[in-house]
């Protein structure tokens, strides 16, 4: 019987079991996937996390940090504007598959049992746990869903009439770049493109299905993006993944407490993702803890959890929810919307600290 399982290795289940494990629980974190691995993300990193993100690594991966590149500057290409923003503090950009594999081995330098290529199949009772996986079934006081934002594990399923959004990720050679998140807006979808050190930049995309299944073909979306775009060479082979869906957060399902996407997705245009997964990850474990101590009962330390989610994360998804509704108005009444932000830089900067939470 493990004090806690973790479902998924990403930021916000390694957060959980590192701070669970940190107390002294007996927490079992479960990967279907292997390190490392790329993954669809802008790689931007934003700084209310950065802490928590240092904590989380203390040791033997803190050069990660110290050497990733730092990105204080943000530019929206949009309807033939470029609308420019301090990133004050600034953002850091690291490649997923440096940050994953770092956060992975720091769990296991906390004492994490950590187990990859492990499929969680099924999960029953509510509390404790009985987690059925392709290498055989595990016993749990409290349980932790970190599998993401589409796994076989959600069982939300898409509404029919929704149409289906892409993401897609590579990384190119670009020979010099601006030390600068860039985001390229197209009719259905945006392309951002920053440095990610070594002469490299990372491409990702949101795009509706139906306009392009492709990087290149997103590159001809947009007039600047194309022209810049022209000279890179692929370093990687591209990855994607879908479908992507904004939903109401929920963070707790029948006594599993969900953590980073498996709790709520937010638009990744917000670059809050990771930050987000980090600190509900780190939060869940610590409203467990009086619990896995034995200080206090597992309804009260649901309870908790669902009450500080509310309180002090649902509000961000609110925020970037309505900016992401502000820019599908149609053109002829976002333009002015845009001139206005572009002539009122006090005014970005408090839309996108609506976005964020507390350091
Ligand atoms: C196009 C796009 C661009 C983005 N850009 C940014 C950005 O620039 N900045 C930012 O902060 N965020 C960004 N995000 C969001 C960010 O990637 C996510 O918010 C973040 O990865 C969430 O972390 P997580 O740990 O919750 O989930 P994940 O990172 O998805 O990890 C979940 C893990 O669970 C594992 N898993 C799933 N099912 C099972 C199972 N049944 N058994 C065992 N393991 C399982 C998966 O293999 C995976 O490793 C972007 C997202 C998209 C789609």
């Amino acid at each position: 019987m493990y004090d806690l399982i973790v479902i998924g290795g990403g930021p916000a289940g390694t957060a959980a079991a590192i701070t669970a494990a940190r107390v002294g629980a007996n927490v079992l974190l479960l990967e279907r996937g292997r390190f490392p691995r790329h993954k669809v993300c802008g790689e931007f990193v934003s700084a209310e996390s950065l802490s928590v993100l240092a904590e989380l690594l203390s040791g033997d991966h803190t050069s990660l940090l110290a050497d990733s590149l730092h990105i204080p500057r943000a530019r929206v290409f949009i309807d033939g504007q470029v609308l420019e923003a301090p990133v004050d503090p600034p953002a850091v950009s690291i490649a997923r598959i440096d940050l994953d594999a770092a956060l992975w081995h720091a769990a296991e330098l906390a004492g994490v049992e950590v187990r990859q290529q492990v499929v969680v199949q099924s999960i029953s009772g509510c509390g404790p746990f009985l987690v059925s996986t392709s290498a055989g079934e595990f016993e749990s006081r409290a349980l932790i869903n970190a599998s993401g934002r589409w796994s076989n594990l959600n069982s939300r399923a898409p509404e029919d009439n929704t149409p289906k959004w892409l993401g897609l990720k590579a990384h190119f050679a670009e020979a010099s770049s601006e030390l600068s998140v860039d985001l390229y807006f197209f009719e259905n979808g945006y392309c951002g493109v920053q440095p990610v050190g070594s002469g490299r930049v990372n491409a990702c995309t949101m795009v509706r299905a139906d306009i392009a299944s492709s990087l290149s073909d997103v590159f001809t979306l947009h007039p600047a993006l194309r022209q810049r775009s022209a000279a890179w060479e692929p370093l990687i082979d591209p990855v994607s993944t879908s479908p992507l869906i904004f939903r109401d957060p929920q963070p707790e399902q029948d006594g599993v407490l969900q953590v980073g996407d498996a709790a709520g997705f937010i638009d990744p245009f917000v670059g809050d993702g990771i930050s987000l997964a980090l600190r509900s990850g780190k939060l869940a474990a610590e409203c467990l803890r009086p619990f896995l101590l034995l200080n206090a009962s597992f309804s009260e330390a649901v309870h908790r959890y669902r009450e500080a989610y509310v309180s002090s994360l649902l509000p961000i998804f609110r925020a970037s929810s309505t900016i992401r509704r502000a820019l599908r108005f149609p053109p002829a009444i976002r333009r002015p919307m845009l001139r206005l932000l572009q002539r009122t830089p006090a005014m970005t900067r408090y839309l996108v600290s609506r976005t964020r939470q507390a350091g």
